[in-house]
């Protein structure tokens, strides 16, 4: 299989043969991770941008590190150092970047849809989404997957209740996305207040009770209150105790509802004792770094197929 597109903007767009490959890549880059000299040539002379116009510490710090192991030359741009503070708009930032022929612009960006509007005014640059708005996060959805796949054995048939704050949550889409295209059944859970209308129809069952979301359930991933994107000034929970009373996950509930084989997975940053205690962040249940070794190697195949992958690395004598 060959992996055709300019850019990867969403698991919404892709078919679940592309998400396959996807995966398959990158568990192949995962070993070089572990490797005392953790570099090749792959991408050598490329270079790659990493504008973040939100905060970030994984998925920045992560497409850096995949970048630098795959030799290419990284530039950062942050909000606060860029010129979007003296007023200029997304779209100009990206085309006076894209003016210095970078390979790769990484972007992170509040506006849902500002990366794919990226994508379609910068013809030759790839542009990998980093997160916009509450829209997706493509390398979180993959590097869930990859995690569960690698832990469960698959991905097929299992059933993945993910619990929380799905309405402002890119990570919930995205892995939505990922999941019923790769044949898992999803469950979300939260206050209703936190579970956007019409979900269903993205292939999810709605609950409001964590127990019977539980119910079953191969894996837990729990998401994040983004505070930051709470703005209208709604009361979206009553009080974060209450929150973490009804959809926190503790040991005893654990015991009382779970699978003794859970898998719990966030994807950072944790609010511990909100939608996790402490002592289960920690637990044997948790793959929450595995997930974050796992988004190393993902990045590194995103960057990897995008710029053609085995066949243009040959064709430039750059063979990983
Ligand atoms: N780090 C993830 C994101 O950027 C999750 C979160 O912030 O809660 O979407």
């Amino acid at each position: 299989m060959t992996f055709k597109r300019k850019d990867l903007l969403g698991l919404r767009d892709l078919s679940a043969a592309e998400i396959g490959h996807l995966l398959d890549v990158a568990d192949q880059f995962r070993g070089l991770n572990l490797r005392s000299i953790k570099k090749v040539p792959t991408l050598r002379g490329k270079s790659v941008v990493h504008l973040f116009l939100e905060p970030s510490t994984r998925t920045r710090t992560s497409f850096d590190i995949a970048a630098k192991r795959l030799s290419a030359d990284t530039h950062a741009i942050t909000g606060s150092a860029s010129s979007t503070t003296k007023g200029e708009t997304l779209l100009d930032t990206a085309r006076n970047l894209a003016a210095m022929h970078p390979d790769i612009l990484v972007v992170r960006h509040r506006y849902a849809g500002g990366v794919r509007m990226l994508a379609e005014a910068l013809p030759d640059t790839a542009i990998i989404n980093a997160g916009d708005g509450a829209c997706e996060h493509p390398t979180q959805g993959l590097l869930d997957l990859l995690t569960i796949r690698r832990a469960l054995g698959g991905v097929a048939g299992k059933t993945v209740t993910i619990v929380g704050d799905i309405t402002h949550s890119r990570v919930a889409r995205s892995d939505i996305w990922g999941l019923t295209k790769l044949g898992a059944r999803v469950r979300v859970c939260g206050p209703p207040t936190l579970i956007p209308p019409g979900i269903e129809r993205m292939g999810a069952e709605v609950h409001h009770h964590l127990e019977p979301a539980l119910k079953d359930a191969d894996v837990a991933i729990m998401l994040r209150i983004q505070k930051e994107r709470m703005f209208q000034g709604g009361h979206y929970i009553p009080s974060q105790r209450e929150y973490s009373r009804l959809y926190g996950l503790s040991r005893a509930k654990l015991k009382r509802w779970a699978r003794r084989d859970l898998l719990i997975m966030h994807p950072g940053p944790i609010n511990r004792g909100v939608e996790l205690e402490p002592e289960v962040a920690d637990s044997e249940w948790s793959v929450i770094l595995d997930q974050v070794e796992n988004g190393v190697a993902v990045r590194m195949g995103v960057m990897y197929l995008l710029l053609g992958g085995e066949g243009a690395a040959r064709r430039e004598g750059r063979g990983p």
